[in-house]
């Protein structure tokens, strides 16, 4: 029976890796970075399954550059972390089938979308854009791998948290559409209290935001923040926001401090 088993499995990796449009040399340089290698073994063959899958329905294409295959594959794997044990997985990505790769941050007139804090200047920074209807942008600069630290800044896993709240009802109120298993009341109040004390903090001269003040910019840039500091810096994000983190843990159904 064992036999059998093993016998079987080999053929299902077997037909799995024949559809991968993630090559195995490609993937060791993926699975090398950062964040990426935070994830057991296992984890990171169903990130290479689904980034697989993701390369195959959406298309991710480079305005102003080329994108390398690493690029491509990269930006997919990271794409994939915040669906990785949500059911129906790429299910949660039908709003868009365009990702667009700018080379560096650009400036966009300020009452464009996502402006931010800055809707008082006349122009603004961005280094992502998400809306209802058209691709999600982000830029290379940003995007690229790097050092892992006490702040997050994963602008791919903000702009695709933008999608998954934009699920329910079309806007991103950092209102995502919870599981049944959850409480919507304690989502409530876990996110309200916290983004309050952002915002208190963000008004005193002298106090430091324990996460990126763009947070307090309105609930949804909350969620998508925060979303970003779950992945990518679990431990600043339980230490500032602890209700927020255990909402987060039980929406994205990953517990990723325990990878950090
Ligand atoms: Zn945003």
């Amino acid at each position: 029976m064992l036999k059998l088993l093993s016998h079987l499995q080999r053929r299902r990796i077997a037909r799995e890796l024949h559809q991968f449009h993630i090559p195995f040399s490609l993937w060791q340089q993926v699975r090398a970075t950062p964040l990426i290698s935070r994830f057991d073994r296992s984890e990171q063959h169903r990130l290479r399954l689904l980034a697989s899958r993701l390369l195959d329905e959406k298309v991710i294409v480079g305005a102003g550059m080329m994108l390398t295959p690493f690029q491509k594959a990269y930006i997919a794997t990271e794409a994939c972390i915040p669906i990785l044990n949500l059911p129906d997985d790429l299910d949660w990505y039908d709003n868009w089938k365009q990702l667009t790769v700018r080379p560096t941050p650009w400036r966009m007139p300020a009452g464009g979308v996502e402006t931010g804090p800055l809707t008082e200047q006349r122009e603004v920074t961005l280094a992502g854009v998400t809306s209802l209807q058209w691709p999600v942008v982000i830029d290379w600069q940003s995007a690229q791998p790097h050092r892992l630290g006490h702040h997050a800044r994963q602008v791919i896993i903000h702009e695709l948290a933008h999608k998954i709240d934009l699920q329910v009802d079309d806007a991103a109120n950092g209102f995502p559409p919870l599981h049944e298993d959850m409480d919507a009341k304690a989502w409530y109040e876990a996110f309200k209290s916290a983004f309050d004390d952002l915002n208190r903090c963000t008004r005193r001269p002298r106090c430091r935001p324990r996460i990126n003040p763009y947070a307090a910019t309105n609930p949804g840039e909350f969620f998508a923040v925060t979303s970003e500091y779950f992945f990518a810096a679990p431990r600043t994000l339980n230490t500032a926001y602890p209700a927020v983190y255990e909402q987060l843990k039980q929406f994205y159904r990953q517990d990723p401090l325990r990878r950090f």
